[in-house]
């Protein structure tokens, strides 16, 4: 496996960071993270934005221009040679001459094995913890991930997939995923504010918007133990049902209808985005 780093392809275990890197000392740093299927990346101007974006609201110059970054990916696709994969661009504040202050930014860009999560966790659904957390800058994809991860073992304890963020009595989003719920009303609803804007999050609204009542609006931590279904979406996870929220059944604790119909419109876009793809090799 190769990655890249900076302006090269690099083997992915040789070592090539000096340990003043302010990514590694302060966290300073963005990344983004897509899918690769049969070749082709799906999605991929929705996260390039995003990335960019993110990038831009850190004060992180990109060393690169966009087209030398689509470069870049296309040519570490190319030398790895696998047509499902998992990419990761990251960049981070370079190194520090005085370990507060950023230097020049570093680009890497990791693939990594594409492992979609076991279809039993679609069928069956997953279970959430509630937390209380709000992610200080939500709409940037920062690397900072620390009260997540430090709740791993509680998390792994109950059998639950991930914590569910909440603040001042209100639902933000899990700790690497969108929230959605359908209300009492049967409106599917997700949080407006607070929370990253999920690529597979945005593919989700238009989908839903053809013919079913949505709304993006604040939703209340009550909320949860009347509505009638409930689940995440993220890139890896696409749209995974929540039937069980701190060891409590949501609606009657299996994935319901709306959530289903949104799963298998979810997976024929990405089809028709890879086959659009296929038709036009020389967008990729
Ligand atoms: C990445 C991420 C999501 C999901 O975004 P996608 O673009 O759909 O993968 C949601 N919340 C947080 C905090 C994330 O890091």
């Amino acid at each position: 496996m190769h990655w890249y780093f900076n302006d090269r392809l690099i083997p992915a275990e040789e070592p090539v960071l000096q340990l003043n890197e302010l990514g590694l000392l302060r966290g300073f740093g963005i990344f983004d993270f897509f899918l690769v299927e049969e070749g082709t990346p799906i999605f991929y101007e929705g996260y390039e934005a995003r990335f960019l974006a993110s990038a831009r609201k850190l004060g992180l110059p990109l060393p690169l221009s966009t087209g030398e970054l689509r470069r870049a990916i296309a040519e570490l696709l190319q030398r790895n040679g696998e047509s499902h994969a998992a990419i990761r661009l990251l960049l981070t504040g370079g190194y520090s001459p005085d370990g507060y202050r950023p230097g020049p930014s570093h680009l890497a860009i990791l693939q990594h094995p594409f492992v979609p999560y076991p279809a039993e966790k679609c069928e069956r659904g997953i279970g959430l913890q509630l937390n209380r957390y709000q992610r200080q800058l939500p709409e940037i994809k920062t690397t900072n991930y620390l009260n997540g991860i430090r709740l791993l073992p509680l998390l792994q304890a109950a059998g639950d997939l991930e914590p569910l963020y909440h603040d001042h009595g209100y639902v933000r989003e899990t700790v690497r995923s969108n929230f959605w719920l359908v209300d009492e009303e049967g409106s599917l609803v997700t949080p407006k504010r607070g929370v990253l804007q999920g690529i597979t999050r945005a593919r989700v609204l238009d989908l839903a918007r053809r013919d079913m009542p949505v709304q993006q609006r604040a939703v209340r931590v009550g909320e949860l133990s009347r509505a009638r279904e409930a689940f995440i979406t993220g890139t890896s996870k696409r749209v995974m049902p929540v039937v069980r929220i701190d060891g409590r059944p949501v609606g009657d604790g299996q994935p319901g209808p709306v959530t289903r119909e949104l799963m298998s419109r979810f997976e024929r876009l990405k089809q028709e985005a890879r086959k659009r793809s296929a038709a036009r090799p020389e967008d990729r």
